[in-house]
């Protein structure tokens, strides 16, 4: 299976066909979340329509894979450890042309390779198996080291929310990544203020995010993660930094793009009732870039 929506080679686009381009990747994106998260009548719908522009950002411009083979032994790892973002992520490798569009619909269901959170056993693309919160980083340590042991100039990347900086075994991770010095390593967090239990600043304060990784050695930005043209200049400018781990911290907007979801009460766990759907899709297309 190939792409539909070819990537030019980098380099080839100047920054506002990049960003063109991109914009209407995230738009597919949360759409193609709309039209599972209606399978199912709910689910982490917000989160995917909060962080679907980094994910295009990931896909469409910075990770270095092939659809068609996602063993790949050179492929950047994405490392998705918030399992219930799958969502999100299948759209994601459904854009990017390594699942099929058309098997979105079976999300959530019986016999499906799209679980409702990721299972690396199931889903082609799926790294590792997530929910279990706090794994992603270390485990993205580990890959990271056995990658720089065989010369493989893969990176990886390991997206987490602002919920899973709760979790010590994240900061026992990031103490390790710094300490070997893994530049091959970026940490993506989706800082959408939010968490299972409430707001992430009532639940457990993790603020200030950005001078926390700094203090663990990290070479850290922090941006609008709704803002494509902001992603694209970081990620950047990640790419080309050496010596230490990077982290990009994202502040997202939960149910970005659908004002209907962006402005009900936050939930992080959101139903949406039958009706609703269509009048979601058509928000979404009346903000469409294209
Ligand atoms: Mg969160």
């Amino acid at each position: 299976m190939t792409a539909l929506h070819t990537v030019p080679a980098r380099g080839t686009e100047d920054r506002a066909e990049r960003i063109a381009r991109l914009s209407a990747a995230a738009h597919r994106i949360r759409r193609h979340a709309l039209d599972m998260g209606e399978v199912q009548g709910q689910g982490y719908i917000g989160q995917a329509l909060g962080v679907a522009d980094v994910l295009a950002v990931v896909y469409g411009d910075q990770l270095r894979f092939r659809p068609a083979e996602p063993e790949w032994p050179d492929r950047d790892r994405f490392l998705l450890s918030i399992g219930h973002y799958a969502i999100a992520l299948y759209a994601a490798l459904a854009e990017a042309g390594t699942i099929d569009a058309a098997e979105l619909e079976t999300y959530g269901s019986d016999g499906s390779r799209l679980p409702m959170s990721g299972m690396a056993s199931y889903t082609p693309g799926m790294e590792i198996s997530g929910g279990s919160l706090g794994h992603g980083l270390g485990v993205a340590t580990g890959m990271a080291l056995g990658l720089r042991l065989q010369g493989n100039p893969a990176r990886v990347f390991n997206l987490l929310s602002d919920g899973e900086l709760d979790e010590g075994s994240t900061w026992e991770a990031a103490m390790a990544c710094a300490h070997h010095g893994l530049d091959n390593v970026t940490a993506i967090v989706d800082v959408n203020a939010l968490q299972a239990d409430g707001p992430t600043a009532g639940v457990l304060r993790t603020e200030p995010v950005t001078d926390k990784w700094r203090a663990f050695g990290w070479h850290a930005l922090r941006v609008d993660g709704n803002d494509i043209g902001a992603l694209v200049d970081a990620f950047d400018e990640l790419r080309a930094h050496r010596g230490s781990p990077s982290v990009l911290i994202c502040d997202t907007r939960i149910g970005h793009g659908v004002p209907m979801l962006a402005e009900r009460e936050k939930a992080h766990f959101m139903k949406v009732a039958e009706h609703e759907w269509d009048l979601a899709r058509q928000q979404l297309g009346e903000g469409s870039p294209a």
